[in-house]
């Protein structure tokens, strides 16, 4: 394996009440290093069931509209009933100007 940064698809990105996001990855790899999910309010985590775009604040405790994608803060839980796999991570793009070089 080479080290490559490349294999980040620019394309991907998601339109969601007015903001734009830029896609990572599914599953709790695409959210950092280590084993897991890492839960941070930059990180933005989507229901494969409803489209619920859910913030991963790991202070908050949130549920989608179709209750597939689960975060309880208390117990430290978060996922999906249909499973971590189907759980599409975002981050929020920053403002114009920030993306120009
Ligand atoms: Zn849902």
């Amino acid at each position: 394996m080479t080290a490559n940064d490349s294999n980040f698809d620019q394309g991907s990105l998601l339109e969601y009440n007015g903001e734009m996001y830029k896609y990572l990855g599914n599953g709790w790899r695409a959210t950092g290093e280590g084993y897991g999910w890492r839960m941070s309010k930059d990180l933005y985590f989507r229901c494969a069931g409803c489209g619920y775009l859910m913030n991963g604040n790991p202070q908050e405790n949130d549920n989608c509209p179709c209750n597939k994608l689960y975060k309880d803060s208390d117990w430290g839980r978060f996922g999906s009933t249909l499973g971590g796999d189907a759980i599409a991570v975002y981050e929020k793009c920053q403002p114009e100007g920030a993306l120009s070089k």
